[in-house]
Order: structure tokens, then sequence, then C-alpha cells
């Protein structure tokens, strides 16, 4: 366990924010012992991994919770530490000839974050990969085993989006080694179809391979322009509106609802927003707002809260953010 005064909460927005408190977990006796501090210092608190997909505000006065368990065990089934890094698990998945995660890779930060807003990319979520989360609930001192059907995966939502008590302490995934591939994405097929490339004869770090060249084409790294990936949802509605949206790309969701592409709504109103000096939206793809380094909390929410509110008063659509916004 360490702990640390005035920590610097590094985040890819590059957002300037500080917390009161930082406490490292290290081992399973160290939740103990933040459960004290806690109760001890009566101050708020929040877990955080890689910082890729928070809004963070100049100052958090409370405790920023993070873990140092960063441990792959590929036994009976795959137990990954929280605090691994994501791509390095899906590089590991490969190189040991487990399926399924090939189309999540390169999706920034850890292990500990993905199930909270259950990642998603290219017709994958992570929700089928994962047989049960490994907690520690701060409520009640206690540590427990979710198993996937009870973690309410939903599009971009999990029951620890509901619950900020619950600290993810490692994933168990399944090690499923049957050779199969999720292709029947529009642009994976694009993809393989203009490159003459023989789907029946892939192997798997080829299909990471053309799911990075896709993704790279289309996100910023945030090494070089800092940005949360997707900052809006994909908005679903009735289906008794689509007609509305004839020009708009839609997917199904039930039989009676749809999802229509934030991106693509957002890139139609672009033009109406008034220029910020130091976020925007990046230019080959308008669900990706970017900063140049400098800009403040405040600054990335009034952007936010106009984006929607143009929205709103054009679509009659409320978008909902999909990072976590820190208070
Ligand atoms: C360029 C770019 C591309 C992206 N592409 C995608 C994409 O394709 N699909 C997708 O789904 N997401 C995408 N994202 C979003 C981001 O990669 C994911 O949300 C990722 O899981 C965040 O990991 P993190 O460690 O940085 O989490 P953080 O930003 O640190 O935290 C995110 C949330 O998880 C919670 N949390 C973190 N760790 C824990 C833990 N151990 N226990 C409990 N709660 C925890 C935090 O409280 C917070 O609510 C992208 C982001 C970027 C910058």
């Amino acid at each position: 366990m360490k702990i640390n005064k005035d920590y610097q909460i590094t985040n890819s927005l590059r957002i300037s924010s500080h917390s009161k408190y930082n406490f490292l977990i290290e081992n399973n006796n160290d939740c103990l012992e933040l459960y004290d501090f806690i109760r001890l210092q009566r101050l708020p608190y929040i877990v955080i991994g890689e910082g890729t997909n928070i809004v963070a505000p100049e100052y958090f006065n409370g405790i920023v919770i993070q873990t140092s368990l960063n441990t792959i065990n590929n036994d009976k089934h795959l137990n990954v530490g929280a605090s691994a890094n994501w791509n390095k698990l899906v590089e590991f998945t490969i190189k040991n000839n487990i399926y399924g995660f090939e189309n999540l890779s390169l999706i920034p930060g850890s292990v500990g974050a993905a199930p909270v807003q259950n990642i998603g990319a290219y017709g994958v979520e992570i929700s089928s990969l994962i047989k049960s989360v490994e907690c520690f609930d701060l409520s009640n001192n206690s540590f427990i085993t979710i198993n996937a059907n009870d973690c309410n995966f939903k599009y971009r939502h999990s029951c620890f989006k509901d619950n900020p008590d619950l600290l993810i302490l490692s994933v168990n995934f399944f090690n499923n080694l049957k050779k199969e591939f999720n292709l029947n994405y529009d642009s994976i097929t694009s993809y393989i179809n203009e490159n003459n490339i023989d789907f029946n004869n892939l192997e798997h770090n080829e299909v990471a391979e053309i799911i990075n060249t896709i993704r790279c084409s289309k996100l910023p790294d945030p090494n070089n322009i800092p940005n949360v990936g997707s900052f809006f949802k994909n908005p679903i509605i009735d289906n008794s509106r689509l007609s509305e949206f004839n020009n708009f790309v839609s997917w199904s969701v039930t039989d009676n609802s749809s999802k229509l592409s934030a991106g693509q709504l957002i890139n139609s109103i672009k033009h109406l927003l008034p220029s910020f000096e130091n976020v925007g939206l990046y230019e080959h793809h308008s669900l990706v707002m970017i900063t140049n380094s400098k800009a403040s909390y405040e600054e990335v929410l009034d952007f936010k809260n106009i984006i929607s509110k143009t929205i709103f008063n054009n679509y009659s659509i409320h978008l909902d953010v999909e990072p976590t916004i820190i208070t």
C-alpha cells in the first residue's frame, strides 16, 4: 500500500488535475486498510486506471484509488489483474492462441476499467469474453466475485458504472482455444475486400493487424492528440422515429429500437458550434473531442454542453456522455 498526498491525476485529455490523496492497492490486504482510511478521512473517493476515459477536475478533494495488480495467470481460465494494460493482454492472448480478444486490439486503458463500460469495438464487446469479475466492495469491507450474468452488461454499461463502491481487483476471462474470428462488421469486410485478403486463411495476428490499421485511420493516438475516444454514446431511438433519420446510418438494436451514429449526428451540426480556444472535434471523426493539452475541466464541459444542446435543438435527441466526469 502506498499513500501519496497532492497527487497529480494523469488523464488522456491532459487536463491539469490533482487530488488530495492517492491510495495504491498492491495486494488484497491493502483493501482492508483502504476501507479504514476512507472512514478515517471521511472523503469522497474514485477508482481510476490509466485515465483514458475520465474528465478530471482541477482539484478532487478526495482519494484517488489505483491498483498495481498486473499479473496474468493462464490456467483453467485467464485471470488478469486490474492494472494490467488492456492491449498487453490482447497481445498475450494472440501469442497464446486464445481467441476472441483480437477485435478489441489497441483500445487504451487497463483491464480493471474494461468491464466498467463494457468496452467494445468492431462487433465485439468484452462481456462476451468475461467469466466473472473479482471485486472489493468499499461499502461493506468484503471481497466478492460477480459472475458475468450478474454484471448487467449492456452497450457501454455495466453494474460497475452504477456502483462506484465496487473496486475491480481482477477479471476472469474464458480462454477459448477454438480458432474463430468475428469478421462480420462493415469496416472489416470492406477492408478485407478492398485489399483482396483471403477471409478463410487469416491468422490470429493478421486479424489484429487489420483492426489496428482501421482504428489508426480513424482515431487519434492520445499520446499525440489528447482525447478520450468517443465522447458520446450512440443514441438509441424508437423505430417510429427512424424515417426522420433516413440520411443517417442506423443499426437495429431490438425489434422496436435502433442505434444512430452519434458521430454522424455531430458532424451534421458542427458548423453551428462556436469555436473554443483549447478544445475541438477531431477532423477525421466528429465523435472524438480533442484538446491542445491546455484545456480546463470547465472548457471541456462547456463544449460538451453546447454539442448536446445543439443536437437536442436540431434532432430532439439526448446524447449521453461516454467518459466518467469526476465531480
Ligand atoms: C483513442 C481512444 C480510443 C478508445 N476506443 C475505445 C473503443 O473502441 N471502445 C471502448 O469501449 N472504449 C474506447 N476508449 C475508452 C477507453 O479506452 C476505455 O474506457 C478504457 O476501458 C478506459 O481504461 P482506463 O484504465 O484508462 O480507465 P479510466 O479512464 O481510468 O477509468 C474509466 C472508468 O472506469 C472506472 N475504473 C477504472 N478502473 C477501475 C477499477 N479497477 N475498478 C472499478 N472501476 C474502475 C473509473 O472509475 C471510471 O469510471 C477509447 C479511448 C481512447 C483515448
